[in-house]
């Protein structure tokens, strides 16, 4: 933290050099009357939605102007005929042409889920994934989960996730330590994955303020105070920095392996650490659920990196919320201003447009995701 006085006294120092999580110079500089306490109770967070004065113009997006593949998505497993015909229905107005049900089922349940959804008019609309239960991982786990993943590939899954952040955060081993994510027990599991040329979609750690004291400087309190299990303190988990670590040698370790970082790998809030990510890893690619708040608070370098990386980046959106995709339509492909997010927990600030070249937005929306996966059905999209 920079020292308020030492700025008073003129020393020349960088006023972009705001310290990390902590407010600029000028906000800490002192100023007469800045120790004004209001005049009447100020509000809770909660309580205070200033209505915007600002006059400019809107472009709500209700439709993706391409059809799109939402390759991080929640449904029931196996889903009945009935609760499918009711997903497609509020899909199509959004222009949602294919959801991978990322929920994760194996065995038996996946060969169910798979035939559940092949049974009905809707087959082209919905594909499984498979999933993993990393508990009591002890020798001979890792054969037996690859040859599990074999079949459930053979039975209909086109990817394998997603592996949920417990991963790293909370599994534990056979003997009670915590499973660390590259422990090569599981190094059959993603050496089968590039065989049998799957994607494997992993959601590691959290937002890194979930790793950081719940104080009045955290841009996530509100959160952390709503959802007692998004706090993550360094008595009881491993660090943000620990996990991203494990991650990233897991990585690098099955270069052959397709990952999808989801959530872009929590690196939104610091597209040049993805971007280094990316250039040093082809092997990874990212998911876009839940970090609009971070893409659409910084649309001029958000739009350089997505033009920059256009071939490695899905769309996904995690909770299944109709109403939620047009934020996500409006923030890629318009040029609007300072319009709301959709949960105040997430952010109290405003997202700004990308404004994103077609080509790009054709990539994001379906073609990166059609071309990981021959096996998703093509119709529906361009040529
Ligand atoms: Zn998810």
């Amino acid at each position: 933290m920079i020292l308020a006085g030492v700025l008073v006294a003129g020393v020349g120092v960088g006023l972009a050099q705001a310290p990390r999580g902590g407010q600029s110079d000028g906000a800490l500089r002192p100023r007469p009357g800045a120790n004004r306490q209001p005049g009447i109770p100020p509000p809770s967070i909660i309580d205070y939605k200033p209505r915007s004065t600002l006059v400019i113009a809107e472009h709500p997006v209700p439709r993706a102007k391409f059809p799109v593949i939402d390759v991080h998505s929640h449904q029931p497993a196996p889903i009945s005929a009935a609760q499918l015909a009711s997903v497609v229905q509020s899909m199509d107005p959004l222009n949602l042409r294919i959801l991978v049900n990322a929920t994760g089922a194996s065995g038996d349940a996946l060969a169910r889920s798979v035939d559940a959804i092949r049974s009905t008019p809707h087959r082209n609309r919905m594909v499984m994934f498979t999933n993993i239960g990393f508990r009591n991982v002890g020798p001979g786990f890792g054969q037996r989960a690859a040859a599990q993943l074999e079949a459930d590939v053979k039975a209909g899954a086109v990817g394998l996730g997603e592996i949920s952040k417990d991963f790293g955060l909370g599994a534990r081993k056979a003997d009670g330590t915590r499973l660390a994510l590259d422990d090569p027990e599981l190094d059959p599991i993603w050496e089968t994955a590039a065989r049998l040329r799957i994607p494997v979609l992993i959601h590691t750690a959290d937002p890194q303020e979930f790793f950081q004291p719940l104080d009045l400087q955290n841009e996530r309190w509100l959160e952390m105070a709503l959802f007692a299990n998004r706090r993550f303190p360094p008595d009881r988990y491993p660090a943000f920095e620990q996990l991203m670590a494990e991650r990233d040698r897991l990585f690098r370790k099955h270069p052959k392996t397709t990952f999808i970082a989801a959530h872009m790998g929590w690196h939104a809030n610091d597209l040049g650490r993805l971007g280094r990510m990316f250039d040093d890893m082809p092997n990874v690619y990212g998911e876009v659920g839940a970090v609009l708040y971070d893409l659409g608070r910084q649309p001029r370098t958000a739009r350089a990196f997505m033009i920059t990386y256009q071939d490695r980046v899905l769309f996904g959106k995690d909770s299944y919320q109709p109403d939620e995709f047009p934020y996500f339509w409006r923030t890629f492909e318009t040029a609007d201003e300072y319009f709301d997010y959709y949960r105040d927990y997430h952010a109290f600030w405003k997202l700004y447009g990308l404004d994103l070249p077609d080509e790009v937005l054709r990539k994001l929306y379906y073609g990166n995701a059609l071309r990981l996966m021959p096996a998703l059905p093509r119709d529906g999209f361009p040529q």
